[in-house]
């Protein structure tokens, strides 16, 4: 009689996966290196990667570096894991950070304990192995003159 599988206790985390447009994002988050897309024409960054310029409609878009300075946005601390993978974290901060550059993006912030998070704190940009492929940029606190 069949068993079935054989079930694996350690849950893996879902990550992301890179396609042919965030591919770019990745390889420099690999090498620890916040990148955004830029416009040529009207010099506007934007996150998440879109065909066109959504400033000025142009096409003529470029992956450029970002200082990876910016502040809290918005966050939420999690207490309760969404799934067992998360379980070793809570409790967790998850955030929208409004980069230097202008656009925003949703991350964790490390490196501090919960309770001291709030909206306007300065924060800089960590990186964080999950597997060979993926890097997350992550982000952390910064003092105001850093
Ligand atoms: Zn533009």
């Amino acid at each position: 009689m069949s068993e079935g599988p054989v079930m694996n206790h350690v849950v893996e985390r879902p990550l992301p996966v890179p396609d042919a447009a965030t591919e770019p994002y990745w390889a420099a988050a690999r090498a620890h290196r916040l990148v955004m897309p830029r416009c040529l024409e009207c010099d506007h960054f934007h996150f998440y990667p879109r065909t066109l310029c959504p400033q000025c409609g142009s096409a003529r878009l470029e992956w450029s570096a970002c200082t990876g300075n910016g502040e809290v946005y918005s966050f939420t601390v999690v207490h309760r894991a969404p799934s067992p993978a998360f379980a070793p974290d809570v409790p967790y901060v998850v955030a929208t950070v409004a980069l230097d550059e202008g656009p925003h993006l949703m991350t964790n912030l490390v490196n501090c304990a919960p309770a001291t998070v709030a909206i306007g704190l300065p924060v800089r940009v960590v990186f964080r192995r999950a597997s060979d492929e993926i890097t997350l940029p992550m982000f952390e606190p910064r003092s105001e003159d850093a």
